[in-house]
């Protein structure tokens, strides 16, 4: 659905809104193509206009556990919904059966969205999928999206790199392909390495990664903050410290999906905490 060049801005004088997008040239959507894409952390109002794009244009959308379904009433109607994450108790598919069925529906001929919460880089499997494609000869693009890591901490009030508490910033999984801590992760090494540390499903062994942490020679008070649904109107922030912080989830049981943020971004909430009750009645973010 190329439109050539992009129209200058007296020829979509008349269009406002929304509408002017539709002058632009999005990229065409091919047949036998599968779009790997983030839809962003949950506020559906931070997806990227390629994602929204792809929406419009797919045949079939393949989505994630942590994909907001807000999202997916823009998808075209008549275009095929198929979830891939887990079910009410049932195992999920697994990452072999999920890259299978979309070869399968590509070789079909099918426009195949793939969607993914967050950014499909990031702790998303999409490394792998796309090589899986790649094998099979599937051509495909990836759109990326808010990380729940970046995004997440936005809509909490802190910034991930700040000039006053850190020029740098780790991301890493608090949960390995075995559902335990991860084990080739050097603990003292990352403890040192930089004030804020942000940590993708990393509630279940919370109490065992700060524990690691002091002993690679983090302080024993410094703050971890917990923000769960980030984005969405029931985001909550629960803040404890590294060695609190292993009782405090078992007592708290705080909601999942969460992201784990050791160090002092915190310190900013106190000014930056903009996503104020009254605000999360709008659902778009
Ligand atoms: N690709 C995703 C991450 C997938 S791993 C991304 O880029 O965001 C799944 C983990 O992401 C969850 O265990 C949680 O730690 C985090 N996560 C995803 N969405 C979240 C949300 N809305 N709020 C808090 N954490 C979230």
């Amino acid at each position: 659905m190329s439109n050539g060049p992009t129209k200058r801005a007296a020829d979509w004088a008349e269009t406002t809104g929304f509408a002017r997008l539709d002058a632009e040239a999005f990229p065409d959507f091919l047949p036998g193509w599968v779009w790997l894409v983030g839809a962003g952390p949950g506020a559906p109002g931070l997806m990227s206009l390629l994602c929204y794009h792809a929406m419009q244009q797919c045949d079939v959308v393949v989505y994630d556990a942590l994909v907001n379904p807000d999202i997916l009433r823009w998808v075209k109607v008549g275009a095929e919904l198929e979830y891939a994450g887990k079910r009410g108790g049932k195992p999920s598919p697994t990452q072999r059966d999920i890259t299978l069925r979309l070869i399968e529906l590509a070789q079909a001929g099918k426009r195949v969205l793939r969607l993914k919460g967050g950014d499909p880089f990031m702790f998303g499997r999409g490394g792998e999928e796309c090589q899986n494609l790649a094998g099979a000869g599937v051509p495909f693009r990836i759109v990326p999206g808010i990380t729940a890591g970046v995004g997440g901490l936005a809509y909490a009030g802190m910034p991930a790199t700040h000039r006053d508490t850190n020029h740098s910033v780790i991301f890493l999984t608090g949960h390995d392909a075995s559902g335990k801590m991860p084990a080739n992760v050097n603990w003292p090494a990352v403890a040192k390495a930089s004030p804020v540390i942000v940590m993708y499903m990393a509630v279940k062994h919370l109490g065992e990664i700060a524990a690691a942490l002091i002993a690679g020679g983090r302080k024993a008070d410094d703050p971890v903050t917990i923000v769960s649904n980030a984005s969405m109107p029931h985001q909550q922030v629960a803040s404890t410290t590294l060695e609190q912080a292993g009782a405090f989830v078992a007592a708290q049981e705080p909601p999942t999906p969460a992201i784990v943020v050791v160090g002092h971004a915190s310190d900013w909430r106190s000014v930056l905490d903009w996503y104020a009750p009254a605000l999360r009645e709008n659902p778009i973010g």
